[in-house]
């Protein structure tokens, strides 16, 4: 499922970086067991209005990638979950925040379908959708699913959140990925690794040269 927001003011041109963005548990907070079936059940993580904000100054879509599987198990409908996602398109522009487009799987784990995370499949139908430069993107989640489907799609991981979620028991997923802890560390984390500034090591790496 796909919707795409025409009016949102980011002007794309072919090549260039996305900032993919998960949703449950980074833009919105999980309900511990439960899925978001109701916009009343849509709680906005503390802080990530305005990382998102901030994010979108430094020029680059904002697409969402992100498993419903409430759908496919029959919980939620898919005019329950447009309605849900037009809210929170709206709340994000009310804040300056124009989300570029949101991809759902809907299926429920058991389909087995190619397009549920950890499969890269939405990454790359966005990337062709709006000519997206996979190499320079960056795709912020919360979860071993999400990184590993920004692995397998040739994007950068990112990670947020205070209490970041595993399918497996492993952290190893985690090790050597970028995280951010609060909302308020990710803008800077992400233009980092869009390049757009550079890091303390690479500035004494210039200063060297
Ligand atoms: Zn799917």
């Amino acid at each position: 499922m796909r919707l795409i927001f025409s009016n949102s003011s980011t002007t794309t041109s072919p090549g260039h970086p996305a900032v993919f963005i998960d949703r449950d548990g980074v833009i919105n907070l999980r309900r511990a067991g439960d899925y978001v079936l109701h916009w009343e059940q849509f709680v906005f993580m503390p802080g990530i209005r305005d990382a998102l904000r901030d994010i979108a100054g430094l020029g680059v879509p904002l697409i969402v990638i992100s498993n419903q599987s409430a759908v496919g198990r029959g919980l939620l409908s898919r005019p329950m979950l447009e309605v849900i996602t037009r809210n929170m398109h709206q709340k994000l522009k009310n804040h300056g925040v124009s989300i570029l487009a949101v991809y759902y799987c809907t299926h429920k784990p058991q389909d087995e379908c190619i397009c549920r995370k950890p499969n890269p499949e939405l990454l790359l139908k966005a990337a062709e959708d709006f000519s997206v430069d996979m190499s320079k993107s960056v795709f912020i989640g919360d979860s071993d699913a999400d990184v590993r489907a920004a692995a397998a799609a040739g994007c950068q991981p990112v990670l947020f959140g205070p209490g970041l979620t595993a399918c497996s028991p492993s952290s190893e997923w985690k090790s050597g990925i970028p995280v951010a802890r609060t909302a308020r560390q990710l803008p800077n984390l992400v233009a980092r690794l869009l390049k757009k500034i550079p890091s303390p090591a690479d500035r004494q790496a210039l200063q060297k040269s």
